[in-house]
């Protein structure tokens, strides 16, 4: 593999994913920006699939994906795979999320992370899923990270992930763990 193209538009998540391929002996690129995916899958195996195979086929190399989200136990799962889609803003859909549970004390949830990796006809060669279990705070505290970072409390730290030391949260989060799984398969390919 010469060259491997990131499947995402999402700038949050790009930067963490060029940290974790950051010492591939490959090309890194963008996915063309005009290149919209519609997540159509029932799971996050599925949705990485779908972009990552879309975009190996679009643009005729290797592909990586990534699809993730806050799963909330006492929502029955959910924002789930509509993690990205609940609401208008990061702050509008934690406060949907804060809402949906209200007063409960069944505060437990995972983020979840699927990655795969397309080679050019689509097929996909390598993929990975991880989680990383956490609580959901009553209300967000922290600035750094993205997303459902400020209500997401990491126990063995006492922080929220938008709290959390970036280089630390690497490590332990979902995305880090996934990522870390394709290694040391990824420099077969
Ligand atoms: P998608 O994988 O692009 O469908 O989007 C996943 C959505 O889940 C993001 O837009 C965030 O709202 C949320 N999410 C996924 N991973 C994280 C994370 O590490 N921190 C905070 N929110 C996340």
């Amino acid at each position: 593999m010469k060259k491997l193209i990131i499947a995402t538009g999402n700038p949050g998540k790009l930067e963490e994913m060029q940290t974790y391929l950051g010492n591939l002996d490959c090309e890194l690129a963008l996915k063309p920006k005009d290149l919209e995916i519609e997540e159509t899958g029932t799971s996050f195996r599925e949705n990485a699939h779908l972009k990552a195979k879309t975009v190996a086929q679009a643009t005729g190399e290797y592909a990586i994906a990534d699809d993730s989200g806050l799963s909330v136990d006492a929502l029955n799962g959910a924002p789930g795979i509509y993690s990205a889609r609940y609401a208008n803003t990061d702050e509008e859909r934690i406060n949907r999320v804060l809402r949906e549970l209200g007063n409960t004390s069944q505060r437990g949830a995972a983020f979840i992370c699927a990655v795969a990796i397309a080679r050019p006809d689509g097929t996909i060669v390598l993929e990975r899923e991880r989680s990383c279990r956490g609580e959901i705070l009553r209300e967000p505290r922290g600035k750094k990270g993205f997303g459902y970072d400020p209500i997401f409390y990491f126990p063995a730290v006492q922080k929220t992930f938008a709290e959390m030391d970036p280089i630390y949260r690497q490590k332990v989060s979902h995305r880090g763990l996934a990522f870390s799984a394709l290694f040391p398969e990824i420099h077969n390919l």
